[in-house]
């Protein structure tokens, strides 16, 4: 039987369009908009994010400058801001009451180790908007196509000013305007008509996206390569091949960024001990930077993964990682900055099978780390050191990353798996499996 090819559709941005070649007049307009509108917007957040549920449709209940449409997208942008936080906190909150239900059975059987605490719950702060972003759309911002030859559109921006709308000129950068254009009619392809203004460091910034449709290209029963996520290693596959690390330069970087924040907090506190008023600031920059660097060695390894000419026609399967499993994954030093991005690397893998036409599939990663994947047998004592797989019944020992990464191959399709309902399902389910594996070794 011939096989409908599935078909995706993917949005891709065009990003660092600079709008800076205009007059200052314009850009102060737009200044004085962004204030009023993220302050705003701050508003709806804390809103959503305390007294109300997200509601992008909530009629304005707060007195502003704005214009009616302008306070729809703000309302908007506030609710997606607020959803994403309020998921986000529940899941952290749901994997506390996990841990502390675990605790206390641990503590009741006696089986506690020696430097075990109490798992504590710490109320999450409401988000705050540190850089100037809006989300526009066409109601309130507009891209027009340029008739003159010395940029591309002119976005037309309603300001504060009733009637007055502000035309910055936007210049499309060569490469944008190759991706832009389809290769086989020479016509250029349609912008969606919302768009993102950022502001960093001074400077306003423009992103623009279009949408693609990408086939699917990839067979269904293609051989299945399982992709882990860690910090050793960001991706280790299945056919044991690792792809990008924190360690090394990553982490000689991360160590200097904490002891150059450890310094200035230093100084902060011993210049405030002295009565000085003005103070340095404690903003990392550097951290931002360190941040944006990981996230691009991240796109480095994920990329190099799916290039490797020994998985051209494979699929692959990638763990669904929970907010448990990033924790443990990036125990030890600064654990956030870690497991925010260890949470790039899968949103990553999808992105690019997603543009390639590739097929990769998310499966439960519940004990991956601690399955022997000959026998089954699921231990914590399987693994001796970070490092390595050993398995206590049948003796197969491994790179503990690739041992995980087949058991995460194997998972793809495992019907069975994923109809269980938690944690201790999936441990009872794995232990049965290794008991099949007995008898039929016995006999
Ligand atoms: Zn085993």
């Amino acid at each position: 039987m011939k096989q409908r090819k599935r078909k995706e559709q993917i949005t891709r941005a065009l990003t660092h369009i600079q709008l800076g070649e205009t007059n200052a007049g314009k850009l102060a307009a737009l200044d004085e908009l962004a204030e009023v509108y993220c302050s705003l917007c701050q508003q709806y957040v804390t809103l959503f994010c305390t007294d109300e549920q997200p509601d992008q449709f909530r009629p304005p209940c707060f007195d502003t400058l704005l214009s009616e449409r302008w306070q729809r997208v703000a309302i908007q942008q506030a609710a997606g801001i607020a959803q994403s936080w309020r998921t986000n906190r529940e899941n952290a909150y749901q994997n506390y009451l996990q841990e502390h239900r675990a605790y206390h059975e641990r503590h009741a059987a006696g089986t506690l180790g020696k430097k075990a605490t109490e798992p504590q719950w710490r109320e999450w702060n409401v988000p705050v908007l540190r850089q100037m972003c809006i989300q526009a759309n066409a109601n309130v911002a507009l891209l027009e196509v340029a008739e003159v030859s010395t940029f591309d559109y002119w976005l037309k921006i309603s300001t504060l000013q009733k009637r007055q709308p502000i035309r910055l000129p936007v210049k499309l950068a060569a490469y944008h305007t190759e991706e832009l254009t389809d290769p086989k009619t020479g016509k250029r392809k349609a912008l969606n008509s919302s768009v993102t203004l950022n502001k960093r460091e001074g400077t306003w910034w423009l992103t623009l996206s279009y949408d693609e449709v990408v086939a699917v290209q990839t067979a269904p029963d293609a051989p299945v390569v399982g992709i882990d996520v860690g910090i050793a290693n960001f991706l280790t596959t299945s056919d044991g091949k690792h792809y990008g690390t924190f360690h090394g330069k990553l982490r000689a970087r991360h160590k200097r960024d904490r002891a150059k924040r450890r310094r200035k907090a230093k100084l902060r506190t011993c210049l405030q001990k002295k009565g000085v008023k003005k103070l340095p600031s404690t903003s990392s920059r550097t951290g931002q930077r360190l941040r944006r660097h990981v996230k691009h060695e991240i796109n480095r390894a994920v990329n190099a993964c799916f290039m490797d000419p020994a998985h051209e026609h494979v699929q692959f399967a990638y763990e669904q990682l929970s907010v448990a499993t990033m924790k443990f994954k990036a125990k030890a030093m600064n654990a956030y900055l870690r497991a925010s991005q260890l949470a790039h690397i899968p949103q990553q893998i999808a992105w690019n099978a997603a543009k390639r036409g590739r097929r990769a599939t998310k499966v439960l990663s519940a004990y991956s780390s601690q399955q022997c994947s000959v026998c089954s047998y699921t231990d914590r004592k399987n693994r001796p050191s970070q490092q390595t797989f050993c398995c206590q019944v049948c003796g197969y020992e491994a790179h503990a990353d690739v041992n995980a990464a087949k058991n995460l191959a194997r998972r793809l399709g495992d019907r069975e798996l994923h109809a269980c309902q938690d944690k201790h399902a999936i441990k009872a389910l794995l232990m049965s499996r290794h008991e099949a594996w007995k008898q039929h070794q016995s006999t």
